[in-house]
Formats: C-alpha cells, sequence, structure tokens
C-alpha cells in the first residue's frame, strides 16, 4: 500500500539500513504514481526509543530484575541505567511471558527493528540471541508477527554491544509493539530496541474482504490468498491488514514469484466472479477517525490472457458516524484491452468524510487481482483548504473536535504556567533556605575549626552507620570539580552485573544488590564511631583512632591576618581555585609550635596559598574546610605542611609551606632521563636514581597515611609536590576520606573520579581502601618512570577504560596492564603488577614498597 506516511526526522544516521535525515519533503500520493516499494523503502526511520521521543512512560514490560534494569532502559544505544531492559528472571525456553514493550502513541508503519545488549560499559555481557514480536493497534487484540513464510522468531543478537537491524517483511501497522526474548535454554537476557518506519497517517485499522482464491491455470497453481493478513480468516478476512497495506506492489505477470521468492501469486489477492453472484467484490475499510477522502488508489493486475483486468466499475459507500449514506458514490475506470501492465487505478473520492468505507468492486473479466489499496485523506485540509458544504453532517463533528481541541490547549497551558510559578517559587525559596543553611554551617564549621585547644567532637556509637554514611557518600560525589582531563564522570557504573550480584553480600550496591566483598579489606564495624561533623549536618562514620588524631589538642591551625600576606605569583589552579605563592610576614607566631622545625626563621617566609573561589557552592567550601580539618593534622616529612588559615572572611584560604618545585606531573614533563638525547637536547634531566627517591617519599607518605588509616583515593603526580633536592611531598587531600568511611561510599549520580588511576573495586564497587590507594601509587610509580609524558591508558577511551576495569574484575587474562616503562627494571615492573592485583588482599602494603624502593636506589 502507498500511503503518505510522513517520516519523522532520522536520529541514528549512522546506522546504515536507516534513513539519513535527507528527506524532508512528502511524497503525496496523487501527485506522484511513485512505485510503492518505495514508500516501504523509505520508510525507515527510528521511532524514538534511541532519540528519546518516546517517553519512559510509554516503554513498559512484564518485569524488571531492578530499578535500574526498568523497560525504560531498553533503548537502543543508550547505557543509562544499568545498560538495558533486564525481565527480573532468566528466560526459559518455554516460557515466553517476558516482554518489553513500547506505546507508540498513535498508529504507525512499522519496517524494521533493531535490538542491541546489555554491555554497560564492558561489565554487561546478557543479550536477546533471538526474541519474537507482537503488535496492537488498540491495545487489546495482540497479534503474533510472522515472516513471509510464517515463522515467528527472529534472529537476534550475538554480543552485548552490536546493533542487530532486522526487516520486518512484512512490516506491520500497529500502536503497541512488544519484543519478547526467545531462548533456547535457561539464560539471563537483556535487551536494548529501536523501531523504525513512519506514521501511518493513513489511518486505515483494518479491512474486510472475502478470502482470497486459488486459481488454476495450465502451468501453474497459483494462490491468491492475502497470506499475511493479521485478522481473522474463515470464509471472510475480518479486522486485520494485510497484502493489500504491505507496502509491496504485485508485478505485472502474477504467475512470477515476487522478490520474496514465495509461491506464485504472493503479491496479490484475487477472486473469481464465479463465486459473485452480484458481479463484484466487497471490501470494507475502516479508519481511525473521521476523514475526508480524495482518492483511493487499487494496484491491480491486468494479464488479459489470463482473464485477469482491472474492475471495470467501483461503487462505495461511506459511514462517518453509525449509518452509511444512502447515496453511494460511483465510477468506471476505462477497461485496458491493450496494456498488460498491473497499475495503479486511481478512484476519486470527491472530499467525502468518513470513517469507514465500503466498495463494491465489479469485474471486467473472470479475475480480479489486487495488490496494494491506499487512499489519499487529508483531515488538515479541511481546516485550510477545504471548506466542507455548510450542510454536512460531519461539519458539527470537526467544530466540536476544534472547540475540544482547543480547550485542551488553553487548559495545558494553563497547567504549565502554574508550573513555571512554582518552580520559580520553590527556588527562591530554597535559596533562601541555602542562604539561612549555609549560613549556619559555616558558622559551626569555622567555630569548630578554630576551636583550637579545647577542640573535642562529640561523638558517639554508630548506631545507624549505614544512614550516617549515606550523607557523606553524597555530600562527596555532589562536589564541584573543574573538570581536567584525568578525571571523568563515569555513566552509571554501578551496575547489576550478574557476577556481582552472584557472589554478593553487601547491601545498597547495584539497586539492592549486593557485592562481592571478595579481595576487598574488611574493616570490623565495631571500630566505627559516629563523628558529628563540623558541618553540623554531615556525620561521617570513623574509627576510633582517627577520632584520636583529629580531636588532638595540639593540631589545630591558627587564623593568619590576611594583611600580611603579599601576593607573589599564581602558582597554579586546582579543584577549589588558584594556589598563590605569597609572602606571609612572621607567620611563626601564628604556628603550632610543633610545626615550627621546618620553617626559615626570617620574619618573611615564602608559602602557597590556596584561595576557595569565590563562586564555590556551599558543598566546595565544606570540602575546603574538610580538607584544612583532615590537613591540620597530618604530620609527617612527606605530607605537605599546613602551616595557618584565613577563614574569619572570603576568601577561605589555606596556608601551605610551598614547594619550589611545583606538581611532580608538570616538574617531571619538563624533565628528560639521563642518557645521551638529553645531552644532545641540553634538557634537564632527572636520573633512575632520583625517579626512586622520589617515589620511595611518596610511599613513605602513604605508609604514614596508612597507618593512620587514612586513605588518599586520588594519588597520582598531579597531586604530588616537589620541592629543593627531589623532595617530595603528598598533597591535595580533596578527596581524601578516613578508611572506614570509605567503606560506604557509593559511586552515584554525578560521580567525578580519576579513573585511570583507580582500582577496579574503586569504579565498580565504590570501594576505596589502602589497597586501592596502592593501584592508584602503581599508576604514579609508572608515571614517574614515564616522566609524565603519557597519561595512563592513553591509547584507551575512557569507555574502554571501564570496560578494562570488567576485565580486572573477571580477572581472565583479558585485562590490559599498562606496559612496563623503558626505564623500569623487571624487579620493579613486577612489584607494580603485584599492586595491580584482582585480590586486594594480595596486594603489597606501603611498608614493603617503601622499602623495596629504598633498595633500588643507587
Ligand atoms: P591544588 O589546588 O592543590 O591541586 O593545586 C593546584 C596547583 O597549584 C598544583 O598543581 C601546583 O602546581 C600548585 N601548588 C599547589 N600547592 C602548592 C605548593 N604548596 N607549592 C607550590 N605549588 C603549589
Amino acid at each position: 500500500m502507498i500511503t503518505n506516511k510522513t517520516p519523522l526526522r532520522p536520529l541514528i544516521p549512522r546506522l546504515e539500513k536507516v534513513l539519513p535525515d535527507t528527506r524532508r519533503d512528502h511524497t503525496r500520493v496523487d501527485e506522484v504514481v511513485f512505485k510503492n516499494q518505495m514508500a516501504y523503502c523509505v520508510c525507515r526511520y527510528p521511532l524514538g526509543m534511541s532519540g528519546g521521543q518516546i517517553q519512559d512512560e510509554d516503554i513498559s514490560a512484564s518485569s524488571q530484575w531492578s530499578e535500574s534494569t526498568a523497560a525504560r532502559y531498553g533503548r537502543l544505544n543508550f547505557e543509562e541505567g544499568d545498560g538495558a531492559w533486564c525481565p527480573e528472571i532468566t528466560v526459559e525456553p518455554d516460557n515466553l511471558k517476558e516482554f518489553l514493550q513500547i506505546d507508540l502513541r498513535s498508529l504507525h508503519f512499522i519496517t524494521l527493528v533493531g535490538t542491541q545488549g546489555r554491555h554497560a560499559g564492558g561489565i554487561g555481557n546478557e543479550f536477546a540471541q533471538m526474541y519474537k514480536i507482537k503488535y496492537s493497534r488498540d491495545g487489546s487484540r495482540w497479534i503474533s508477527w510472522r515472516n513471509r513464510q510464517g515463522k515467528q522468531v527472529i534472529e537476534g543478537n550475538r554480543n552485548a554491544y552490536d546493533i542487530v537491524l532486522k526487516d520486518l517483511e512484512p512490516p506491520v501497522v500497529a500502536r503497541f509493539v512488544r519484543f519478547m526474548p526467545v531462548t533456547d535454554h535457561s539464560m539471563n537476557v537483556c535487551m536494548r530496541v529501536e523501531l523504525y518506519g513512519c506514521e501511518w497517517l493513513d489511518g486505515l485499522v483494518s479491512y474486510n474482504a472475502p478470502a482470497g482464491q486459488q486459481m488454476n491455470i495450465p502451468e501453474h497453481v497459483v494462490y491468491l490468498n492475502d497470506s499475511v493478513y493479521d485478522g481473522a480468516i474463515i470464509y471472510s478476512m475480518t479486522e486485520g491488514l494485510g497484502q493489500l497495506t504491505d507496502g509491496v506492489c504485485g508485478l505485472d505477470d502474477f504467475t512470477e514469484s515476487h522478490v520474496y521468492n514465495v509461491w506464485p501469486g504472493y503479491d496479490y489477492v484475487g477472486w473469481s466472479n464465479q463465486s459473485f453472484p452480484g458481479g463484484y467484490v466487497e471490501i470494507m475499510f475502516e479508519f481511525d477517525r473521521i476523514r475526508n477522502f480524495t482518492t483511493m488508489m487499487v494496484h491491480c493486475n491486468n494479464m488479459f490472457t489470463y482473464n485477469v483486468k482491472a474492475f471495470q466499475h467501483v461503487v462505495c459507500y461511506f459511514r462517518s458516524e453509525s449509518d452509511w449514506e444512502a447515496t453511494p458514490l460511483a465510477f468506471s475506470p476505462s477497461v485496458d484491452d491493450e496494456d498488460p501492465s498491473a497499475r495503479f487505478v486511481p478512484v476519486p473520492l470527491a472530499n467525502h468524510m468518513a470513517s469507514a468505507i465500503k466498495c463494491q468492486f465489479y469485474f471486467a473479466d473472470v479475475w480480479l487481482l489486487f495488490s496494494e489499496i491506499t487512499f489519499q485523506s487529508d483531515t488538515a485540509m479541511y481546516n485550510t483548504t477545504l471548506t466542507p458544504p455548510k450542510d454536512d453532517p460531519t461539519h458539527k463533528v470537526d467544530d466540536s473536535t476544534t472547540r475540544i481541541l482547543i480547550g485542551c490547549l488553553v487548559a495545558i497551558i494553563f497547567i504549565l504556567v502554574a508550573i513555571i510559578v512554582i518552580i520559580l517559587w520553590r527556588q527562591v525559596w530554597q535559596k533562601m533556605l541555602q542562604k539561612v543553611s549555609g549560613m549556619a554551617n559555616e558558622i559551626q564549621m569555622t567555630e569548630s575549626i578554630l576551636s583550637t585547644q579545647s577542640e573535642t567532637f562529640a561523638y558517639s556509637h554508630n548506631q545507624s552507620s549505614g544512614g550516617t554514611s549515606e550523607q557523606e557518600s553524597s555530600s562527596t560525589y555532589e562536589r564541584i570539580f573543574p573538570l581536567g582531563p584525568d578525571y571523568q564522570e563515569p555513566s552509571r557504573l554501578i551496575c547489576k552485573l550478574p557476577e556481582f550480584a552472584q557472589n554478593s553480600e553487601e547491601p545498597g550496591i547495584c539497586s539492592g544488590l549486593t557485592v562481592a566483598q571478595d579481595g576487598v579489606p574488611h574493616y570490623a564495624e565495631a571500630d566505627i564511631v559516629a563523628l558529628q561533623g563540623v558541618t553540623g549536618s554531615n556525620m561521617y562514620a570513623i574509627p576510633a583512632l582517627a577520632m584520636d588524631l583529629l580531636s588532638g589538642k595540639d593540631m589545630a591551625v591558627e587564623e593568619f591576618p590576611r594583611k600580611l600576606l603579599t601576593f607573589k605569583e599564581k602558582l597554579g589552579e586546582g579543584q577549589f581555585g588558584e594556589v598563590h605563592l605569597c609572602e606571609a610576614e612572621g607567620i611563626q607566631e601564628f604556628m603550632n609550635k610543633e610545626f615550627l622545625f621546618d620553617v626559615p626563621e626570617e620574619a618573611t617566609v615564602l608559602v602557597a596559598v590556596k584561595m576557595l573561589r569565590s563562586d564555590a557552592s556551599k558543598n566546595a567550601r565544606n570540602d575546603f574546610l574538610k580538607e584544612i580539618k583532615i590537613m591540620s593534622r597530618l604530620k609527617d616529612p612527606n605530607i605537605v605542611r599546613l602551616l595557618a588559615v584565613c577563614i574569619y572572611s572570603d576568601p577561605l584560604c589555606m596556608i601551605t609551606e610551598y614547594m619550589e618545585n611545583g606538581d611532580l606531573n608538570q616538574f617531571l614533563s619538563r624533565h628528560e632521563p639521563e642518557g645521551q638525547l638529553a645531552l644532545l637536547s641540553n634538557a634537564a634531566t632527572v636520573s633512575f636514581g632520583n625517579l626512586c627517591y622520589m617515589a620511595a617519599q611518596i610511599a613513605s607518605g602513604m605508609k604514614y597515611l596508612s597507618s593512620l588509616n587514612f586513605v588518599h583515593r586520588d594519588l597520582a603526580t598531579r597531586n604530588c609536590l616537589v620541592g629543593k633536592n627531589f623532595t617530595i611531598k603528598i598533597a591535595d587531600f580533596g578527596m581524601s576520606r578516613n578508611l572506614y568511611s570509605g567503606d560506604y561510599y557509593r559511586i552515584q549520580g554525578r560521580a567525578v573520579l580519576p579513573i585511570r588511576w583507580m582500582s577496579w573495586e574503586s569504579i565498580l564497587l565504590g570501594k576505596f581502601t589502602t589497597a586501592s590507594d596502592m593501584w592508584a601509587f602503581a599508576v604514579t610509580l609508572w608515571e614517574i618512570l614515564n616522566f609524565c609524558k603519557e597519561q595512563p591508558y592513553s591509547q584507551l577511551t575512557d569507555e574502554q577504560v571501564i570496560e578494562n576495569t570488567g576485565e580486572f574484575f573477571r580477572d581472565q587474562k583479558r585485562q590490559i596492564y599498562l606496559p612496563q616503562p623503558v626505564l623500569c627494571p623487571d624487579s620493579l615492573y613486577k612489584v607494580m603488577l603485584d599492586c595491580w592485583r584482582r585480590n586486594a588482599k594480595e596486594r603489597p602494603s606501603f611498608q614493603e614498597i617503601h622499602r623495596v624502593l629504598l633498595q633500588i636506589q643507587p
């Protein structure tokens, strides 16, 4: 059938089988009698699963494995949620209960379907090897799709990522479509899908006709039945669509089998006048609503040598409401006894308004053979160009429809305005609340930090560690980072990875699923106490040991008068804002005596001043103050020292010791390994021994941190500072947290993570431990030995890094390790590989690493 189907805008032009967005003009049936195959060919536009035009609420399913694999995640090419729709239970071969359903909201001509499995950045591996399609036009009568040979099962995917497109031969006209995974053995199946086609603007919902017959001619038996009719067929065909609307025209010689390689006469539905004493075949067409009909096009065979001719006369009746119009419309095309080619016979319908048309086609010879019937109707024309006769009863119908439409539009506008007002009001209200609570938090936090000698934190045994840690978790991940290339926002990573689900015990991750504990250190919950955080609203779960550290009397920092700072130059910029080199006059007086040993005695000391940017969010401000709190209590030669703070007024500042050579990444990037090349280019060099010396200092600083059960979480060369004579100090505690609270961290929402430095369990499970710091240390060591000339896994995209993380988890020898740097001896590379072991317990400790690195030094 040829239709004036309006193509939707294509959204995945790169799929070859899908049409590119070039055809915007809509071919009109009465303007061009085009081959109807063309209609079929052009009607291949994605209908909105991948492009988002299909709303979440229009995608449903028989069941879902979890919230994150709900039906709405079954969109082709989408990686949202856990990467696909997955039914609740394993799909069994004899149980076809599971389905993913799409409601297209209106009838569509669907010519192509696409399926894909669940890949989820490399950690998903479920797909449907086979599936069936069911469709419905009204939501109640469901029809199983069959191909032209009667087969229902469609071959699906062979892996979790490739999109497999399948032509629907025959195409279907439907509003609702169900994809039903089929398996030959019990297996987990997940699907992402797309439908391709275009809107079915004809509005033809069904045709009823006498069943097609069989023609016996000397060489052949020609079956002229409607083999793809999707309604009921007994003596006549009722309530279905079929070959007369499948978009395929029959050949001139109907005895030849068509392209589908089926039986002769396949493309035609035919009747013999011997079975119709009235001399005509009656076909009734039902439409979705009242339409204004201009033309009916009937594709007829005209092989008069076989006694087949197009109809000689047609009489059509119209029904707009319940009754048939008394006066039919009659039309007699010219009978053609000369040209045997098949043709479209146009029947003018004279702008009749109807929701059903009944036409009697009169035989011109023994046989009538039709392959397509299409209607041109145009409701839009009714309102614009064609004015119906004033006494036309259908005028009223349309008029009232217009009034209802206008009423609906006005109502929608009112609702929208109301929603906008509510949103604006809420925003203003929230801003006010934020201001108030921000002030309160600030005051509390500032007081807390300044309560120098007598500072004690109220703490009590953790009665609700889960709840408190959730707060901590979200506050951490919602913080604002100026995204550098080293930090990524991975798509939701903690997925319903079946392998995890099977082994897991820890609740909370993966929407109620649990997580493999294997390889990740366990920490006794009894050690954990809840600390009322300085913000007043944040609660951290931290161990008693760290409590001592944090509440130690002589560890706090003092406020330094801002006016005694003289700006010298900008040193760099980090997550919180700019870092300036300043002269600090008389800072010794404001420093804790314990910290004085390292600071020059001159009156004016060079210091680094890290300032919080003025537009920082409340979370960033709290994190900045948290970093101060953490740093104020760390005392180690390889940890950068906080000397004083300026937090009485904005901008908040932390004053740290100045490291002359900046961060290690920049420092090494400016240097070359010792050797001929460096000699020739006159480049500054660093010896292998000094590289090991610097690495050993990082290991030493980390040894100190791990002894306090602190997890840095962001160890990398960019976060280590270089002083004189290759001294190294670890800095940037913006992401660091106590080890125990790390137990509760989840990668949720918009996490921003240095994935190339992170262990598999940190990425997949949100686990940050000393062992994951060890993983990052080995990556840092790798950077050092490469003189920071290359980013880790530089040849992999972020998605591939995450895929590789899945391989580390699966541990089937498919994971890619960072390669051995040229400068790296085998023994040291072996140590690095030990740091990247899947089982965290098997990774070395910082004591061991420190010892190894000291031994390597020349
Ligand atoms: P941060 O905000 O800590 O990431 O610092 C941003 C950049 O400022 C670093 O990459 C360093 O180049 C520089 N920087 C930070 N702290 C110091 C310091 N104490 N001494 C010298 N340079 C620093």
